[in-house]
């Protein structure tokens, strides 16, 4: 292999390495970014539901304060006319009428207020449960940065001296291709498949593979800049 492309395959193993560490680290703090999110979202609708169903309640409890004047109003009515001691019994008749029908308007009511007042309660407790689903998310996301963190840190810590090493022995005029590479976020090394680069297809001339094969020369595809590998 040609002293270059050694140079260069050295610095991108430990920059391979590097951002991988480096990536899981981001992806256990997105998790827990995330897991917050969801705790504060299910936080608000556990609220939300909590006030849907005492809302709800509310509804039905009203409803069946007006049910009981009603029902007090058609006894006191009933008795009026039973007794013979309403002032206008053509009066009491159609008030009762008017009463008994508003009870029955009040219970239909009340029978669908129930049923609301269920579904609400049904509604609190899946709140409650994605709560303590996502809660517990929370804390599976921060036990997993906790378990990671000092073993990232620790290999990151192993492998920029030797990043640094490398990149030392680099050839200077390749420090600012490799560096070119890397800011354009491509494969500082490409292997040819089928006489093309594995990176972005582009054809390789059959003089430069031989060249790279006998490690002549060190050569870069020239379509996506990567060095080509033997
Ligand atoms: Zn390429």
């Amino acid at each position: 292999m040609h002293p270059d492309i050694v140079q260069v395959s050295n610095v991108w193993q430990c920059d391979v390495k590097i951002d991988a560490l480096k990536a899981e680290h981001e992806a256990l703090n997105r998790a827990i970014k995330s897991g917050e999110a969801a705790v504060a979202a299910a936080d608000a609708a556990a609220e939300a539901a909590q006030a849907a169903l005492a809302a709800a309640k509310a509804t039905e409890r009203a409803n069946t304060r007006e049910l009981d004047s009603y029902t007090e109003k058609r006894t006191s009515t009933r008795e009026m006319i039973n007794t013979g001691t309403a002032p206008d019994y053509a009066a009491a008749e159609r008030q009762l009428a008017n009463v008994v029908a508003r009870i029955d308007a009040l219970e239909n009511t009340g029978l669908e207020l129930i049923d609301a007042v269920e579904n609400a309660v049904e509604a609190a407790h899946q709140a409650e449960r994605a709560k303590r689903r996502a809660t517990e998310d929370l804390a599976a996301a921060r036990a997993a940065l906790l378990a990671r963190d000092a073993p990232l840190r620790k290999e990151l810590g192993d492998v920029l001296p030797l990043r640094e090493a490398a990149w030392n022995e680099l050839h200077p005029e390749l420090r600012p291709q490799y560096f070119d590479q890397r800011r354009k976020k491509r494969k500082a090394l490409v292997n040819v498949i089928e006489k093309a680069c594995s990176a972005c297809s582009t054809f390789v001339p059959p003089q430069v593979w031989l060249d790279t094969e006998a490690g002549r020369e060190a050569h870069r595809c020239t379509g996506c800049g990567g060095w080509i590998l033997p």
